[in-house]
Protein backbone atom coordinates (compact mmCIF):
# COMPACT_ATOMS: atom_id res chain seq x y z
CA UNK A 1 0.00 0.00 0.00
CA UNK A 2 1.02 3.29 -1.04
CA UNK A 3 -0.07 6.77 0.55
CA UNK A 4 -0.22 10.04 -0.68
CA UNK A 5 -1.21 13.14 0.97
CA UNK A 6 -2.38 16.37 -0.61
CA UNK A 7 -5.11 19.11 0.18
CA UNK A 8 -8.05 18.00 0.91
CA UNK A 9 -11.28 20.16 -1.58
CA UNK A 10 -13.95 18.16 -1.29
CA UNK A 11 -15.25 15.68 1.24
CA UNK A 12 -16.05 12.51 1.07
CA UNK A 13 -14.57 8.02 0.03
CA UNK A 14 -14.25 7.07 -3.28
CA UNK A 15 -13.37 3.63 -3.83
CA UNK A 16 -12.27 2.51 -7.35
CA UNK A 17 -9.30 2.05 -10.28
CA UNK A 18 -7.10 4.37 -10.78
CA UNK A 19 -7.07 6.41 -14.42
CA UNK A 20 -4.27 8.73 -14.89
CA UNK A 21 -4.91 11.53 -17.12
CA UNK A 22 -2.13 13.33 -19.15
CA UNK A 23 -2.71 16.23 -21.26
CA UNK A 24 -2.44 15.93 -24.95
CA UNK A 25 0.13 19.03 -25.35
CA UNK A 26 -0.03 20.58 -27.81
CA UNK A 27 3.00 21.66 -29.28
CA UNK A 28 2.43 24.87 -31.22
CA UNK A 29 5.61 25.96 -34.23
CA UNK A 30 6.45 29.57 -35.21
CA UNK A 31 5.75 29.79 -38.64
CA UNK A 32 6.00 32.59 -41.01
CA UNK A 33 3.21 33.23 -43.76
CA UNK A 34 2.70 35.56 -46.43
CA UNK A 35 -1.18 36.42 -46.28
CA UNK A 36 -1.50 38.52 -42.82
CA UNK A 37 -4.96 39.17 -43.44
CA UNK A 38 -5.91 35.66 -44.22
CA UNK A 39 -4.20 34.02 -40.99
CA UNK A 40 -6.44 36.99 -39.10
CA UNK A 41 -9.17 35.63 -40.73
CA UNK A 42 -8.42 31.64 -39.36
CA UNK A 43 -8.00 32.99 -35.88
CA UNK A 44 -11.48 34.95 -36.28
CA UNK A 45 -12.91 31.20 -37.62
CA UNK A 46 -11.39 29.53 -34.15
CA UNK A 47 -12.59 31.91 -32.35
CA UNK A 48 -16.18 31.80 -33.44
CA UNK A 49 -15.68 28.06 -32.94
CA UNK A 50 -14.27 28.22 -29.33
CA UNK A 51 -16.84 30.42 -28.27
CA UNK A 52 -19.42 27.75 -30.05
CA UNK A 53 -17.67 24.64 -27.95
CA UNK A 54 -17.97 27.25 -24.57
CA UNK A 55 -21.59 27.80 -25.13
CA UNK A 56 -22.33 23.47 -25.15
CA UNK A 57 -20.40 23.28 -22.14
CA UNK A 58 -22.13 26.30 -20.57
CA UNK A 59 -25.42 24.19 -21.10
CA UNK A 60 -24.14 20.94 -20.23
CA UNK A 61 -22.58 22.78 -16.60
CA UNK A 62 -25.92 24.16 -16.01
CA UNK A 63 -27.88 20.94 -15.84
CA UNK A 64 -25.17 19.01 -14.13
CA UNK A 65 -23.93 21.21 -11.27
CA UNK A 66 -26.44 24.48 -11.67
CA UNK A 67 -25.49 28.04 -12.94
CA UNK A 68 -23.50 29.03 -10.16
CA UNK A 69 -20.74 26.47 -11.32
CA UNK A 70 -21.24 26.97 -14.78
CA UNK A 71 -20.73 30.27 -14.75
CA UNK A 72 -16.74 29.68 -15.54
CA UNK A 73 -17.76 28.87 -19.14
CA UNK A 74 -19.74 32.42 -19.59
CA UNK A 75 -16.42 33.42 -18.62
CA UNK A 76 -14.46 32.20 -20.95
CA UNK A 77 -16.49 32.99 -23.58
CA UNK A 78 -15.94 36.45 -22.55
CA UNK A 79 -12.07 35.89 -21.92
CA UNK A 80 -11.91 34.29 -25.93
CA UNK A 81 -13.50 37.62 -26.55
CA UNK A 82 -11.38 40.39 -24.86
CA UNK A 83 -10.30 43.09 -26.53
CA UNK A 84 -6.44 43.13 -25.30
CA UNK A 85 -6.27 39.23 -26.13
CA UNK A 86 -7.63 40.11 -29.74
CA UNK A 87 -5.67 42.71 -30.45
CA UNK A 88 -2.31 40.97 -28.93
CA UNK A 89 -2.64 38.34 -31.14
CA UNK A 90 -3.68 39.95 -34.12
CA UNK A 91 -0.83 42.55 -33.76
CA UNK A 92 1.85 39.59 -33.51
CA UNK A 93 0.15 37.86 -36.31
CA UNK A 94 0.80 41.55 -38.74
CA UNK A 95 4.07 42.54 -37.00
CA UNK A 96 5.85 39.36 -37.41
CA UNK A 97 4.22 37.66 -39.99
CA UNK A 98 3.39 34.67 -38.26
CA UNK A 99 1.11 31.35 -37.94
CA UNK A 100 -1.86 32.57 -35.29
CA UNK A 101 -1.19 29.16 -33.52
CA UNK A 102 2.43 31.11 -32.51
CA UNK A 103 0.29 34.29 -31.87
CA UNK A 104 -1.88 32.67 -29.64
CA UNK A 105 0.28 30.79 -27.71
CA UNK A 106 2.87 33.92 -27.23
CA UNK A 107 -0.09 36.08 -26.05
CA UNK A 108 -1.30 33.27 -23.85
CA UNK A 109 2.03 32.73 -21.88
CA UNK A 110 2.02 36.65 -21.72
CA UNK A 111 -1.28 37.23 -20.01
CA UNK A 112 -0.28 33.68 -18.05
CA UNK A 113 2.52 35.29 -16.68
CA UNK A 114 0.97 38.20 -15.85
CA UNK A 115 -1.87 36.92 -14.11
CA UNK A 116 0.84 34.75 -12.15
CA UNK A 117 2.68 37.80 -10.62
CA UNK A 118 -0.13 39.22 -9.45
CA UNK A 119 -0.57 39.44 -5.53
CA UNK A 120 -3.92 38.52 -5.04
CA UNK A 121 -4.49 34.33 -4.89
CA UNK A 122 -7.47 34.79 -6.84
CA UNK A 123 -6.07 36.50 -10.31
CA UNK A 124 -3.35 33.87 -9.43
CA UNK A 125 -5.79 31.53 -10.01
CA UNK A 126 -7.49 32.83 -13.16
CA UNK A 127 -4.02 32.14 -14.99
CA UNK A 128 -5.40 28.26 -15.46
CA UNK A 129 -8.24 30.25 -16.81
CA UNK A 130 -5.73 32.11 -19.75
CA UNK A 131 -4.23 28.90 -20.37
CA UNK A 132 -7.85 26.90 -20.88
CA UNK A 133 -9.08 29.22 -23.30
CA UNK A 134 -5.51 29.59 -25.11
CA UNK A 135 -5.59 25.84 -25.55
CA UNK A 136 -9.29 25.86 -26.77
CA UNK A 137 -8.32 28.73 -29.57
CA UNK A 138 -4.91 26.55 -30.59
CA UNK A 139 -7.14 23.18 -30.90
CA UNK A 140 -9.69 25.31 -32.72
CA UNK A 141 -6.75 26.38 -35.17
CA UNK A 142 -5.85 22.73 -35.63
CA UNK A 143 -9.41 21.84 -36.36
CA UNK A 144 -9.90 19.14 -33.02
CA UNK A 145 -13.03 19.51 -31.64
CA UNK A 146 -11.81 19.13 -27.43
CA UNK A 147 -13.72 16.23 -26.91
CA UNK A 148 -12.59 15.78 -23.43
CA UNK A 149 -11.88 12.76 -21.15
CA UNK A 150 -14.13 9.73 -21.83
CA UNK A 151 -13.69 6.30 -19.63
CA UNK A 152 -16.10 3.55 -19.93
CA UNK A 153 -16.24 2.57 -16.37
CA UNK A 154 -15.92 5.04 -12.98
CA UNK A 155 -12.46 6.04 -12.08
CA UNK A 156 -10.96 8.28 -9.91
CA UNK A 157 -9.29 10.67 -12.47
CA UNK A 158 -5.40 10.95 -11.36
CA UNK A 159 -4.10 14.46 -13.05
CA UNK A 160 -1.10 16.62 -13.26
CA UNK A 161 -4.16 19.36 -12.94
CA UNK A 162 -7.37 19.88 -14.77
CA UNK A 163 -8.66 22.77 -16.64
CA UNK A 164 -11.91 23.41 -15.90
CA UNK A 165 -13.42 22.51 -19.82
CA UNK A 166 -11.74 18.98 -18.87
CA UNK A 167 -13.67 18.68 -15.68
CA UNK A 168 -17.31 19.51 -17.34
CA UNK A 169 -16.46 17.75 -20.54
CA UNK A 170 -16.19 14.22 -18.09
CA UNK A 171 -18.94 12.44 -17.81
CA UNK A 172 -20.07 12.68 -14.42
CA UNK A 173 -21.21 9.26 -14.10
CA UNK A 174 -18.03 7.94 -14.69
CA UNK A 175 -15.86 10.55 -12.16
CA UNK A 176 -15.57 8.82 -8.44
CA UNK A 177 -12.84 11.57 -7.30
CA UNK A 178 -10.12 13.75 -8.87
CA UNK A 179 -6.60 14.22 -7.50
CA UNK A 180 -4.51 16.22 -8.85
CA UNK A 181 -0.42 17.30 -8.29
CA UNK A 182 -0.99 20.81 -8.94
CA UNK A 183 -4.32 23.37 -8.54
CA UNK A 184 -5.19 25.56 -5.97
CA UNK A 185 -8.19 25.48 -3.46
CA UNK A 186 -9.92 29.02 -5.23
CA UNK A 187 -9.61 27.29 -8.77
CA UNK A 188 -12.77 26.27 -11.16
CA UNK A 189 -11.69 22.63 -11.02
CA UNK A 190 -11.96 22.68 -7.04
CA UNK A 191 -15.26 24.40 -7.13
CA UNK A 192 -16.66 22.37 -9.80
CA UNK A 193 -15.58 19.31 -7.82
CA UNK A 194 -17.57 20.66 -5.01
CA UNK A 195 -20.62 21.88 -6.71
CA UNK A 196 -20.46 17.72 -8.52
CA UNK A 197 -19.69 16.78 -4.85
CA UNK A 198 -17.39 14.24 -5.65
CA UNK A 199 -13.77 13.98 -3.40
CA UNK A 200 -11.38 15.83 -4.79
CA UNK A 201 -7.50 16.30 -3.32
CA UNK A 202 -4.84 18.72 -4.67
CA UNK A 203 -1.67 19.25 -4.54
CA UNK A 204 -0.70 15.64 -4.06
CA UNK A 205 2.33 14.43 -4.96
CA UNK A 206 1.27 10.99 -6.84
CA UNK A 207 2.88 9.70 -9.90
CA UNK A 208 1.16 10.07 -12.90
CA UNK A 209 2.78 6.57 -14.01
CA UNK A 210 1.45 3.59 -14.54
CA UNK A 211 2.76 2.83 -11.07
CA UNK A 212 -0.43 3.80 -10.21
CA UNK A 213 -2.25 3.72 -13.03
CA UNK A 214 -5.08 1.42 -13.48
CA UNK A 215 -4.53 0.13 -9.40
CA UNK A 216 -7.44 -0.06 -7.11
CA UNK A 217 -7.14 2.85 -4.58
CA UNK A 218 -9.04 4.78 -1.90
CA UNK A 219 -9.46 8.27 -2.19
CA UNK A 220 -10.48 9.26 1.35
CA UNK A 221 -11.21 13.49 0.94
CA UNK A 222 -11.53 13.59 5.19
CA UNK A 223 -8.10 13.51 5.68
CA UNK A 224 -7.14 14.46 2.36
CA UNK A 225 -5.15 11.35 1.40
CA UNK A 226 -5.13 8.62 -1.39
CA UNK A 227 -4.53 5.11 -0.41
CA UNK A 228 -3.01 2.94 -3.84
CA UNK A 229 -3.54 -0.52 -3.37
CA UNK A 230 -5.24 -0.64 0.25
CA UNK A 231 -4.45 -3.28 2.65
CA UNK A 232 -6.96 -5.37 3.57
CA UNK A 233 -7.39 -3.51 7.34
CA UNK A 234 -7.66 0.24 5.21
CA UNK A 235 -10.50 -1.20 2.73
CA UNK A 236 -12.30 -2.73 5.39
CA UNK A 237 -12.34 0.91 7.50
CA UNK A 238 -12.75 3.06 4.28
CA UNK A 239 -15.45 0.84 3.21
CA UNK A 240 -17.43 1.38 6.51
CA UNK A 241 -17.47 4.70 6.03
CA UNK A 242 -17.99 4.73 2.25
CA UNK A 243 -21.12 3.05 3.44
CA UNK A 244 -21.98 5.65 6.03
CA UNK A 245 -20.88 8.68 3.69
CA UNK A 246 -23.82 6.91 1.11
CA UNK A 247 -26.68 6.76 3.38
CA UNK A 248 -26.12 10.32 3.96
CA UNK A 249 -26.30 11.43 0.78
CA UNK A 250 -29.50 9.39 -0.39
CA UNK A 251 -30.84 11.51 2.93
CA UNK A 252 -29.91 14.33 1.44
CA UNK A 253 -30.59 13.76 -1.91
CA UNK A 254 -34.40 12.95 -0.75
CA UNK A 255 -34.28 15.85 1.39
CA UNK A 256 -32.44 18.92 -0.23
CA UNK A 257 -34.46 21.75 -1.26
CA UNK A 258 -37.88 20.90 0.77
CA UNK A 259 -39.19 23.36 3.27
CA UNK A 260 -39.10 21.96 6.93
CA UNK A 261 -42.73 22.11 7.90
CA UNK A 262 -44.55 19.54 9.63
CA UNK A 263 -47.54 17.22 8.51
CA UNK A 264 -49.98 20.00 10.16
CA UNK A 265 -48.32 22.96 8.24
CA UNK A 266 -46.39 24.09 11.06
CA UNK A 267 -42.69 25.50 9.98
CA UNK A 268 -39.65 26.40 11.42
CA UNK A 269 -35.85 27.17 10.58
CA UNK A 270 -33.00 25.00 10.40
CA UNK A 271 -29.81 27.07 10.48
CA UNK A 272 -26.24 25.94 10.95
CA UNK A 273 -23.67 26.76 13.66
CA UNK A 274 -20.06 27.26 12.43
CA UNK A 275 -16.78 27.79 13.81
CA UNK A 276 -14.79 29.79 10.67
CA UNK A 277 -15.42 30.14 7.02
CA UNK A 278 -14.07 26.87 5.97
CA UNK A 279 -17.24 25.54 7.22
CA UNK A 280 -19.46 27.28 4.95
CA UNK A 281 -19.10 24.41 1.77
CA UNK A 282 -20.82 22.28 4.87
CA UNK A 283 -23.95 24.85 5.08
CA UNK A 284 -24.72 25.12 1.40
CA UNK A 285 -24.27 21.29 1.51
CA UNK A 286 -26.35 20.52 3.94
CA UNK A 287 -29.03 22.78 2.81
CA UNK A 288 -29.38 25.05 5.53
CA UNK A 289 -31.06 27.44 5.71
CA UNK A 290 -28.94 30.39 7.35
CA UNK A 291 -26.23 30.31 9.63
CA UNK A 292 -27.54 30.87 13.31
CA UNK A 293 -24.79 30.79 15.03
CA UNK A 294 -21.06 31.88 13.69
CA UNK A 295 -18.85 31.52 17.05
CA UNK A 296 -17.12 34.71 16.24
CA UNK A 297 -14.40 34.27 19.01
CA UNK A 298 -12.50 31.51 16.90
CA UNK A 299 -11.11 34.54 15.14
CA UNK A 300 -9.66 36.02 18.00
CA UNK A 301 -8.68 32.52 19.21
CA UNK A 302 -6.81 31.50 15.96
CA UNK A 303 -4.84 34.96 16.20
CA UNK A 304 -1.59 35.92 18.43
CA UNK A 305 -3.15 39.46 18.66
CA UNK A 306 -6.42 41.68 18.54
CA UNK A 307 -7.81 41.03 15.22
CA UNK A 308 -8.21 44.37 13.34
CA UNK A 309 -10.89 45.71 12.33
CA UNK A 310 -9.95 45.45 8.26
CA UNK A 311 -9.54 41.53 9.24
CA UNK A 312 -12.65 40.86 10.84
CA UNK A 313 -14.71 42.83 8.12
CA UNK A 314 -13.26 40.70 4.90
CA UNK A 315 -14.37 37.46 7.79
CA UNK A 316 -17.58 38.45 7.94
CA UNK A 317 -18.45 40.15 4.73
CA UNK A 318 -16.97 36.52 3.38
CA UNK A 319 -19.67 34.87 4.84
CA UNK A 320 -22.62 37.14 4.12
CA UNK A 321 -21.79 37.07 0.53
CA UNK A 322 -21.51 33.12 0.47
CA UNK A 323 -24.87 33.22 2.58
CA UNK A 324 -26.37 35.20 -0.71
CA UNK A 325 -28.98 36.81 1.24
CA UNK A 326 -29.61 33.73 3.99
CA UNK A 327 -29.46 35.17 7.57
CA UNK A 328 -26.23 35.11 9.12
CA UNK A 329 -26.22 35.51 12.56
CA UNK A 330 -22.93 36.60 14.23
CA UNK A 331 -22.28 36.55 18.16
CA UNK A 332 -19.85 38.69 19.40
CA UNK A 333 -16.96 37.58 21.25
CA UNK A 334 -17.27 34.94 23.97
CA UNK A 335 -14.02 34.91 25.08
CA UNK A 336 -12.87 33.73 28.87
CA UNK A 337 -13.75 30.12 30.76
CA UNK A 338 -12.75 27.36 28.20
CA UNK A 339 -11.64 29.99 25.10
CA UNK A 340 -8.89 31.70 26.38
CA UNK A 341 -6.26 33.87 24.27
CA UNK A 342 -3.16 35.24 26.07
CA UNK A 343 -2.90 39.00 24.22
CA UNK A 344 -6.18 39.50 25.90
CA UNK A 345 -4.09 39.40 29.64
CA UNK A 346 -6.87 38.04 31.65
CA UNK A 347 -6.72 37.90 35.16
CA UNK A 348 -6.29 34.39 36.20
CA UNK A 349 -9.37 33.21 37.77
CA UNK A 350 -10.84 30.94 40.21
CA UNK A 351 -14.12 30.16 38.78
CA UNK A 352 -13.70 30.98 35.04
CA UNK A 353 -16.80 29.42 33.73
CA UNK A 354 -18.60 32.34 36.37
CA UNK A 355 -15.81 34.85 36.03
CA UNK A 356 -14.90 37.99 33.31
CA UNK A 357 -16.37 36.11 29.83
CA UNK A 358 -17.81 36.88 26.75
CA UNK A 359 -20.06 40.21 26.92
CA UNK A 360 -18.53 41.41 30.37
CA UNK A 361 -15.08 41.80 28.64
CA UNK A 362 -17.21 43.61 25.64
CA UNK A 363 -18.51 45.79 28.56
CA UNK A 364 -15.41 46.44 30.12
CA UNK A 365 -13.30 47.02 27.20
CA UNK A 366 -15.31 49.30 24.94
CA UNK A 367 -12.88 49.67 22.52
CA UNK A 368 -12.51 45.74 21.72
CA UNK A 369 -16.26 45.38 21.66
CA UNK A 370 -16.75 48.66 19.05
CA UNK A 371 -13.61 47.18 16.65
CA UNK A 372 -15.69 43.69 16.28
CA UNK A 373 -19.01 46.06 15.88
CA UNK A 374 -17.87 48.06 13.20
CA UNK A 375 -16.70 45.16 11.14
CA UNK A 376 -20.24 42.95 11.33
CA UNK A 377 -21.96 46.36 10.61
CA UNK A 378 -20.04 46.98 7.59
CA UNK A 379 -20.28 43.62 6.38
CA UNK A 380 -24.27 44.21 6.89
CA UNK A 381 -23.95 46.11 3.66
CA UNK A 382 -22.84 42.93 1.81
CA UNK A 383 -25.93 40.28 3.13
CA UNK A 384 -28.47 39.75 5.82
CA UNK A 385 -26.35 39.75 9.10
CA UNK A 386 -27.80 39.92 13.12
CA UNK A 387 -25.56 40.67 15.92
CA UNK A 388 -26.23 38.29 18.98
CA UNK A 389 -24.62 38.91 21.85
CA UNK A 390 -23.54 35.96 24.91
CA UNK A 391 -24.28 35.16 28.55
CA UNK A 392 -26.94 38.12 28.66
CA UNK A 393 -28.17 38.24 32.49
CA UNK A 394 -30.03 41.54 32.77
CA UNK A 395 -31.81 44.34 30.90
CA UNK A 396 -29.13 46.77 32.17
CA UNK A 397 -26.42 44.90 30.27
CA UNK A 398 -28.72 44.52 27.07
CA UNK A 399 -29.56 48.84 27.35
CA UNK A 400 -25.39 49.08 27.62
CA UNK A 401 -24.93 47.26 24.49
CA UNK A 402 -27.60 48.77 22.48
CA UNK A 403 -26.06 52.03 23.74
CA UNK A 404 -23.02 51.34 22.47
CA UNK A 405 -24.29 49.82 19.31
CA UNK A 406 -25.93 53.21 18.56
CA UNK A 407 -22.84 55.05 19.18
CA UNK A 408 -21.05 52.57 16.32
CA UNK A 409 -24.03 53.44 13.74
CA UNK A 410 -23.29 56.76 14.57
CA UNK A 411 -19.74 56.79 13.51
CA UNK A 412 -20.20 55.21 10.42
CA UNK A 413 -22.88 57.74 9.76
CA UNK A 414 -20.65 60.51 10.37
CA UNK A 415 -18.17 58.42 7.90
CA UNK A 416 -20.35 58.35 5.29
CA UNK A 417 -20.29 54.14 5.41
CA UNK A 418 -22.68 52.04 4.16
CA UNK A 419 -24.51 49.21 6.59
CA UNK A 420 -27.95 47.93 7.28
CA UNK A 421 -29.31 50.33 9.20
CA UNK A 422 -31.90 47.79 10.92
CA UNK A 423 -30.00 45.35 11.79
CA UNK A 424 -31.48 42.82 14.02
CA UNK A 425 -30.07 42.37 17.62
CA UNK A 426 -30.70 39.29 19.39
CA UNK A 427 -29.00 37.81 22.59
CA UNK A 428 -28.09 34.06 24.03
CA UNK A 429 -30.15 33.02 26.89
CA UNK A 430 -28.00 30.89 28.74
CA UNK A 431 -28.24 32.26 32.04
CA UNK A 432 -30.95 31.14 34.61
CA UNK A 433 -31.26 34.70 35.48
CA UNK A 434 -32.01 35.52 31.82
CA UNK A 435 -34.63 32.77 31.94
CA UNK A 436 -36.33 34.56 34.91
CA UNK A 437 -36.00 37.77 32.90
CA UNK A 438 -37.42 36.74 29.93
CA UNK A 439 -40.43 38.79 29.74
CA UNK A 440 -38.33 42.27 30.03
CA UNK A 441 -35.54 41.22 27.89
CA UNK A 442 -37.49 40.16 24.92
CA UNK A 443 -38.92 43.52 25.18
CA UNK A 444 -35.44 45.10 24.20
CA UNK A 445 -34.39 42.48 21.73
CA UNK A 446 -35.92 40.90 18.11
CA UNK A 447 -34.89 37.76 19.31
CA UNK A 448 -33.66 35.46 21.79
CA UNK A 449 -31.41 31.95 20.63
CA UNK A 450 -31.03 29.55 23.46
CA UNK A 451 -27.14 28.34 24.26
CA UNK A 452 -28.49 25.16 26.07
CA UNK A 453 -24.80 24.18 26.73
CA UNK A 454 -24.33 27.14 29.01
CA UNK A 455 -27.96 27.25 30.50
CA UNK A 456 -27.50 23.48 31.48
CA UNK A 457 -24.22 23.78 33.41
CA UNK A 458 -25.19 26.98 35.11
CA UNK A 459 -28.90 25.46 35.96
CA UNK A 460 -27.49 22.23 37.32
CA UNK A 461 -24.23 23.81 38.43
CA UNK A 462 -22.22 21.18 36.53
CA UNK A 463 -19.10 21.72 34.88
CA UNK A 464 -19.79 21.22 31.37
CA UNK A 465 -15.69 20.41 30.90
CA UNK A 466 -15.65 17.94 33.68
CA UNK A 467 -16.21 14.71 32.42
CA UNK A 468 -15.90 13.00 35.90
CA UNK A 469 -19.33 14.57 36.12
CA UNK A 470 -21.21 13.31 32.97
CA UNK A 471 -23.43 10.74 35.46
CA UNK A 472 -25.25 13.50 36.93
CA UNK A 473 -25.52 15.56 33.59
CA UNK A 474 -28.70 15.04 32.47
CA UNK A 475 -29.77 17.47 29.34
CA UNK A 476 -33.42 16.78 29.23
CA UNK A 477 -33.69 17.49 33.01
CA UNK A 478 -37.17 18.71 33.77
CA UNK A 479 -35.76 22.08 34.72
CA UNK A 480 -34.36 22.90 31.17
CA UNK A 481 -37.44 21.92 29.16
CA UNK A 482 -39.59 23.68 31.68
CA UNK A 483 -37.11 26.64 30.94
CA UNK A 484 -36.97 26.37 26.92
CA UNK A 485 -41.42 26.48 27.38
CA UNK A 486 -40.86 29.54 29.45
CA UNK A 487 -38.17 31.21 26.88
CA UNK A 488 -40.20 30.66 23.69
CA UNK A 489 -43.41 31.91 25.38
CA UNK A 490 -41.78 35.27 26.72
CA UNK A 491 -40.04 35.63 23.29
CA UNK A 492 -43.69 35.79 21.26
CA UNK A 493 -45.18 37.52 24.38
CA UNK A 494 -43.28 40.54 23.24
CA UNK A 495 -42.99 39.88 19.24
CA UNK A 496 -39.70 38.65 18.98
CA UNK A 497 -38.96 35.34 17.72
CA UNK A 498 -37.04 32.12 19.33
CA UNK A 499 -34.66 30.04 18.62
CA UNK A 500 -32.02 26.97 19.96
CA UNK A 501 -28.31 27.14 19.25
CA UNK A 502 -26.65 24.97 21.69
CA UNK A 503 -26.18 21.21 21.53
CA UNK A 504 -29.70 20.30 22.82
CA UNK A 505 -31.15 21.96 19.33
CA UNK A 506 -29.95 18.88 17.25
CA UNK A 507 -31.43 16.42 20.05
CA UNK A 508 -33.84 14.27 17.49
CA UNK A 509 -35.38 12.73 20.39
CA UNK A 510 -36.60 16.40 21.24
CA UNK A 511 -37.51 17.63 17.44
CA UNK A 512 -41.21 17.37 18.38
CA UNK A 513 -40.82 18.77 21.67
CA UNK A 514 -39.04 21.93 20.21
CA UNK A 515 -42.31 22.16 17.55
CA UNK A 516 -44.38 21.72 20.28
CA UNK A 517 -43.10 24.87 22.43
CA UNK A 518 -43.15 27.14 19.26
CA UNK A 519 -39.57 27.57 18.66
CA UNK A 520 -38.90 29.10 15.23
CA UNK A 521 -35.68 28.23 14.80
CA UNK A 522 -32.96 25.30 15.48
CA UNK A 523 -29.57 26.25 14.39
CA UNK A 524 -27.53 22.67 15.09
CA UNK A 525 -24.11 21.67 13.46
CA UNK A 526 -24.16 21.34 9.31
CA UNK A 527 -24.48 17.78 9.55
CA UNK A 528 -27.70 17.29 11.51
CA UNK A 529 -30.13 19.84 9.49
CA UNK A 530 -31.06 16.78 7.17
CA UNK A 531 -31.76 14.55 9.60
CA UNK A 532 -33.76 17.08 11.37
CA UNK A 533 -35.55 18.20 8.39
CA UNK A 534 -36.49 14.55 8.59
CA UNK A 535 -37.79 14.65 12.17
CA UNK A 536 -39.52 17.73 11.13
CA UNK A 537 -41.45 16.16 8.02
CA UNK A 538 -42.69 13.38 9.82
CA UNK A 539 -43.80 15.31 13.10
CA UNK A 540 -47.36 16.17 13.48
CA UNK A 541 -47.45 18.82 16.05
CA UNK A 542 -51.14 19.05 16.95
CA UNK A 543 -51.73 15.24 17.51
CA UNK A 544 -48.02 14.92 19.52
CA UNK A 545 -49.93 17.35 21.90
CA UNK A 546 -52.65 15.58 22.09
CA UNK A 547 -50.98 12.62 22.68
CA UNK A 548 -48.89 14.49 25.94
CA UNK A 549 -52.57 15.40 27.27
C1 LIG B 1 -24.20 27.41 24.39
O1 LIG B 1 -23.72 27.78 25.46
O2 LIG B 1 -25.13 26.60 24.30
C2 LIG B 1 -23.67 27.96 23.15
C3 LIG B 1 -24.27 27.74 21.99
O3 LIG B 1 -22.51 28.67 23.18
P1 LIG B 1 -21.05 28.01 23.41
O4 LIG B 1 -21.22 26.53 23.33
O5 LIG B 1 -20.18 28.57 22.36
O6 LIG B 1 -20.73 28.50 24.79
MG1 LIG C 1 -22.46 29.52 25.60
Amino acid sequence: MEIYEGKSVFEGIAIGIISVYKKQEQSVKRVKIEDKAAEIERYSAAREKAIEQLKHLYDKAVKEVGESGAEIFMAHQLMIDDEDYIESVESIIDTESVNAEYAVATTGDNMEKMFLDMEEEYFRGRAADVKDITERIISALAGNDNGGIVSDEPVIVVADDLAPSETVQMDKDKILSFVTVHGSANSHTSILAKTMSIPAIIGCPIPLSDEVNGKMAVVDGFEGKIYVEPDDETMVAKKKLFLEEEEKKSLLKRLKGRENITLDGQKINLYANIGNTKDLGLVLQNDAGGIGLFRSEFIYLGSDDYPTEEEQFAIYKQVAQTMAGKKVIIRTLDIGADKQADYFKLPVEENPAMGLRAIRICLTRPEVFKTQLRAIMRASAFGKISIMFPMIISVDEVRKIKTIVAEVKKELDNDGVDYDKDIELGIMIETPAAVMVADELAEEVDFFSVGTNDLTQYTLAIDRQNQSLDDFYDSHHPAILKMLKMIAEAAHRHGAWAGICGELGADLSLTKEFLAMGYDELSVSPGMILPIRKAVLETNVAEYKKSKN
